[in-house]
């Protein structure tokens, strides 16, 4: 290819809302372009290596077993409405009507459509097990959007779902897809972990997460040095840690004016953040409920809503006026004693002697309260796990870092073939429900969180499984009759044996041509300048600061190496 007629555009800047290198990077090296919050084109140049992705992930989803079908992205609403995720996916649904007054849904994620698939086409258990994906287009319209193609609002998913008849069948369909996804996210070079995640909204009886270590990541993971344990920080377990237990002493209520803050309080009562609980008011649904975790901690809200059983969506912290309804207090001064709605305390208050509460009026707060002064609904696990926690496998420190969820894969259970009535006769003529399992990937999540492992201060540094192109040939001075020439010629003989080759015939300066180069990070890069009438071209790696001065066959002998 010519980079004369490939329709790039490159940016010397980002733009400013641009926060992280991915983004910054896919824009600047005239990858991608914003369309409106969380929508993008992709131009030629990324384009293609999206599609690279694409093929790893189909390869690899071929070799474990799985079929390619391709489903439509505008669905109708009746199979979620059997599911019941018609509601359960609220705002983030992009729902339509058609001219009948029909709903319709942008597909957010296909597990219903599948079900109704295998429910029409496999009637025998002869047809089991199967593994069905697809590589299409999703629409969430996600409450924010960010970050560039990480988090938009339509983006290419694969997704993929198996259909078994026994649980040690989806057991073996799991592992597979476990496996293809190792094979694909080693092949893209990108250094992950696998971590135990929250089931969620989806239902179904595990899941794992593939977790890209990057900064630009939004999920937190925790893992364990010593004993391999890693889980995301929605499902990471908290254990108790022992603290020294006091004589409890007499309550009081302490005036605390306008502290209504943990750090206000820290200073103004001068104690440790440790010996208060924090009471946090939040709306589930149409009732109010409070959580209570020890003052230095977080509340983890997908425990609280796993235990609520409510949606993701109809949970939030309270207003002010809900606050002052479940309190009759400003905001930060709730507290457990004489609180009206349920209480949901984290197990480790139930250790803790004479700590401080809010007293449910404004300015003022209650000191030595005891777990013997109040009753709570319930008593489990709802903090966050934080670095140096005792890891719940082994007791030793934890480690946290951010990761790109970039893969997911759940077992299911039969939530989607019972409420789709899907069902298949066994060997005894009786009808039975498939057990499902499902398997995700982003594919243009993964495009960036290879950006974010593989790029400089210059540019993108592509891994050659998804480089767009191999090799650049870089003439230094387009009207030098030789250079030009033998440029061509480079070119030509990569071309013929199958390289994926660029030329820059563009009557540009040399530094811009290199800049270009290493922006959009070709793995390799062939000068042809002065030295070039003499038999002499210059070869270098994106990855490597070497440089090295060889002839013309050797250039030509090193790329063919490394592209084939
Ligand atoms: P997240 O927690 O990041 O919102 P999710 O749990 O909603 O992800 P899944 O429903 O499991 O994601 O989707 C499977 C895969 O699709 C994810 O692992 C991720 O790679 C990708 N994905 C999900 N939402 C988006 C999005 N808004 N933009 C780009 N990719 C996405
Ligand atoms: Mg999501």
């Amino acid at each position: 290819m010519r980079v004369s007629k490939m329709f790039l555009s490159t940016l010397r800047e980002a733009p400013s809302d641009a926060e992280i290198a991915s983004h910054q990077l896919m824009l600047r090296a005239g990858l991608i372009r914003r369309l409106a919050a969380g929508i993008y084109s992709y131009l030629p140049l990324g384009y293609k290596v999206l599609r690279k992705v694409e093929q790893v992930v189909r390869e690899e989803m071929d070799r474990a077993g799985a079929l390619e079908l391709l489903m439509s992205a505008l669905l109708p609403s009746e199979s979620y409405q059997a599911s019941g995720r018609w509601e359960v996916f609220g705002p983030e649904m992009f729902r339509l009507k058609d001219r009948g007054n029909r709903d319709f849904c942008l597909g957010p994620t296909h597990e219903e459509i599948f079900t109704q698939t295998v429910k029409s086409e496999a009637n025998s258990y002869r047809q089991f097990p199967v593994t069905l994906y697809q590589i299409q287009t999703k629409y969430r319209d996600e409450r924010r959007p960010r970050f560039g193609v990480m988090r938009s609002r339509e983006f290419t998913m694969k997704d993929a779902y198996s259909f078994d008849r026994d649980l040690e069948g989806l057991d073996k369909s799991y592992k597979a897809m476990y496996d293809a996804y190792c094979r694909i996210f080693d092949r893209l070079g990108l250094d992950y972990i696998v971590v135990d995640a929250d089931s969620g909204a989806m239902g179904g009886s595990g899941s794992q997460e593939f977790m890209v270590k990057s900064d630009a990541g939004e999920g937190i993971i925790a893992y364990c040095p010593t004993c391999g344990y890693a889980a995301n920080d929605e499902k990471a377990e908290c254990t108790v840690t022992p603290m020294e237990k006091e004589e409890p002493k007499e309550i009081e209520k302490v005036h605390t004016p306008n502290v209504g803050t943990i750090e206000d309080l820290v200073s103004f009562l001068n104690t440790d953040a440790s010996r208060f609980v924090k009471t946090l008011i939040y709306r589930a649904g149409d009732k109010l409920i409070a959580a209570m975790v020890r003052g230095d901690r977080d509340v983890n809200e997908t425990k609280l809503i796993n235990y609520l059983g409510v949606n993701e969506q109809d949970f939030e912290l309270a207003s002010f006026d809900e606050v002052r309804e479940a309190t009759n207090a400003a905001v930060g001064f709730a507290g457990p004693i004489g609180l009206k709605i349920p209480v949901i305390c984290d197990h480790e208050v139930m250790g803790m002697s004479n700590f401080i509460v809010g007293a449910n009026e404004t300015d003022y707060h209650f000191i030595n309260v005891n777990p013997k002064d109040f009753e709570p609904e319930a008593v489990i696990d709802i903090r966050t796990i934080k670095d140096g926690d005792p890891c719940p496998k082994c007791g030793a420190p934890i480690s946290t870092t951010q990761g790109v969820e970039v893969g997911h894969i759940f077992k299911l259970g039969t939530k989607y073939t019972k409420s789709l009535e899907c069902t298949y006769l066994d060997e005894n003529g009786k009808a039975q429900y498939p057990i499902m399992g499902c398997y995700g990937i982003g594919i243009n999540r993964t495009m960036a969180a290879v950006i974010e492992q593989y790029h400089d201060e210059n540019g993108i540094k592509w891994p050659k499984e998804i480089a767009p192109y191999h090799v650049i040939v870089i003439p230094v001075n387009m009207r030098d009759e030789a250079q030009a020439q033998i440029s061509e010629n480079i070119y030509n003989t990569l071309k013929a044996k199958g390289v994926e080759v660029l030329i820059d015939d563009r009557n540009e300066r040399v530094g811009v041509k290199f800049k270009d180069a290493d922006l959009i990070g070709i793995p390799v890069k062939i000068t042809v300048g002065k030295k070039a009438a003499d038999g002499i071209v210059e070869y270098k790696r994106r990855d490597s600061d070497v440089l090295e001065e060889i002839t013309i066959e050797e250039a030509i002998a090193k790329a063919l190496e490394y592209a084939l």
